[in-house]
């Protein structure tokens, strides 16, 4: 094993062309890359590049599939344009224009996010701060919101900015701080983004430290939500600032917060290397604990024996299996979705196949506009086949774990079509969603007012 490569090496689009192991591919299949990599962000690295795609299993290496745009991630008359105007070398001002119009086709801001999960300060918006659920807030801190390595199926990418100053992020540290102090409600912070770990330990600090003060008792968990286990784990064992990183954890588990590290896996070939081993020892060292999570994803992750072997693997490695999500409807989602009842078909299958110390993971869930939706099981009742439902977490909290049933409907990949069972025309929740659509946006307008 290449224990010595230590220093991130990030390969974006422009170096499509310099990878060493793309070599096997002919100019036509690079051009093809190129020209989704337009649409889809595309970023990789040395560590992904060099330890976990298997380039004997090409294409259909999950890893690679991860990481490498693929042709079919658009529609056929889509792909053609971009690559026509990539040979014919067109004006930037041209590309632009074209990637633009087939960006906004793939709904970069699913459910509801930008609109209705945005908390009021006082007069203002509280900027990088998503409150849905009343005891957990979610944190986007600027200087985090991009990643080591990008996910073909993400679509977060509207938010990859870099904004890394300090002025900007001491600034902004402290908005979310003022929010969360007069919200004795809120138990949870969940730094998110992107992904939190690719900043400093001292940018890291400048938003966790000063939760560990008297103001923030009620403060009792916190959470970071990142793939840098996955996509870069050198940065908790040899990158410079690696030990202030596991320093700050310890600080923070001994200030008394329950820490947990939300790594997000989707195959468990992530979990193979040396270094992603020692990077879980060493952050499980601190106290923090780490739980994991994952999309059920097409072409990726979508064999039942795939979630076995992982969640087997991360709790031997003392990682605790948390979320099992169906995917997302944004981005090249045409490629990536599953039918919701083959996801809980497959969550089925493998959950009968581990122990109970696996079984804490929660699956599959639909993270969608009124909350956090789980595929309990598919029924018959009164000879009519439908979806049993129920919330894990909801905008209503007394809407959770009450269960609900839809249609079965073979080929529904998400909440919007599914129908309700038993001749009904709504949802029990669905009037009260209307009503809290219709006061959050006249709030929203007059907040922009
Ligand atoms: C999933 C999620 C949370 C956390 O929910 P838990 O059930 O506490 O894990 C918080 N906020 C949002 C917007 C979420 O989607
Ligand atoms: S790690 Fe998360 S935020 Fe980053 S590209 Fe992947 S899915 Fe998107």
């Amino acid at each position: 094993m290449k224990e010595n490569i230590q220093k991130l090496r990030t390969y974006s689009y422009k170096d499509i062309d310099i990878i060493p192991q793309l070599k096997q591919f002919s100019a036509q299949e690079i051009l093809a890359m190129k020209s989704v990599a337009q649409v889809i962000p595309f970023r990789t690295n040395n560590y992904v590049v060099e330890q976990l795609i298997d380039w004997d299993n090409i294409p259909d290496d999950p890893i690679f599939r991860l990481t490498f745009p693929q042709p079919e991630m658009l529609s056929r008359e889509n792909f053609e344009r971009i690559a026509k105007l990539l040979e014919e070398n067109t004006s930037q001002a041209v590309m632009k224009q074209a990637v633009d119009k087939i960006r906004s086709t793939l709904n970069p801001h699913p459910d509801g996010q930008k609109n209705y999960n945005v908390p009021k300060f006082h007069s203002g918006t509280v900027r990088g701060v998503q409150h849905k659920y009343p005891e957990t807030v979610l944190v986007f801190p600027s200087a985090g919101q991009t990643c080591h390595a990008y996910c073909t199926f993400c679509f977060r990418w509207p938010q990859f900015i870099n904004l890394g100053d300090l002025k900007f992020a001491t600034r902004e540290s402290g908005d979310f701080q003022n929010y969360i102090q007069e919200h004795k409600e809120i138990t949870d912070v969940l730094l998110t983004g992107g992904d939190p770990m690719t900043m400093k330990a001292w940018q890291l600090a400048l938003y966790l430290e000063p939760l560990l003060g008297p103001d923030f008792e009620h403060i009792q968990n916190i959470r970071i939500g990142t793939k840098s286990l996955s996509y870069w784990p050198y940065r908790y064992v040899t990158d410079p600032d690696a030990d202030e990183i596991l320093a700050l954890f310890e600080k923070i588990v001994s200030a008394g917060k329950h820490l947990a590290i939300m790594a997000h896996f989707n195959h468990w070939k992530e979990l193979e290397t040396p270094v992603v081993q020692e990077a879980i020892r060493r952050i499980r060292s601190t106290g923090a604990c780490i739980r994991t999570q994952s999309p059920l994803v097409n072409h990726i992750n979508n064999l039942e024996k795939v979630w076995v072997k992982m969640w087997k693997k991360q709790v031997k490695l003392g990682c605790i299996p948390y979320y099992m999500f169906v995917e997302r409807q944004t981005g090249a989602k045409n490629y990536f979705e599953i039918p919701i009842f083959r996801a809980w078909e497959i969550f089925q299958g493998a959950i009968q196949k581990v122990s109970g110390l696996s079984r804490t993971v929660r699956g599959p869930v639909m993270s969608a506009l009124p909350g956090k939706i789980i595929i309990d099981g598919i029924a018959e009742i009164n000879n009519e086949k439908v979806f049993v439902l129920s919330f894990l977490q909801a905008r209503n909290p007394d809407w959770c774990k009450r269960p609900f049933f839809a249609k079965f409907d073979p080929e529904s990949t998400w909440l919007t079509t599914l129908k309700p069972a038993f001749g009904k025309e709504k949802f029990f929740f669905d009037s009260a969603l209307e009503e809290m659509k219709i006061n959050k946006q006249l709030q929203l307008s007059q907040a922009i007012k």
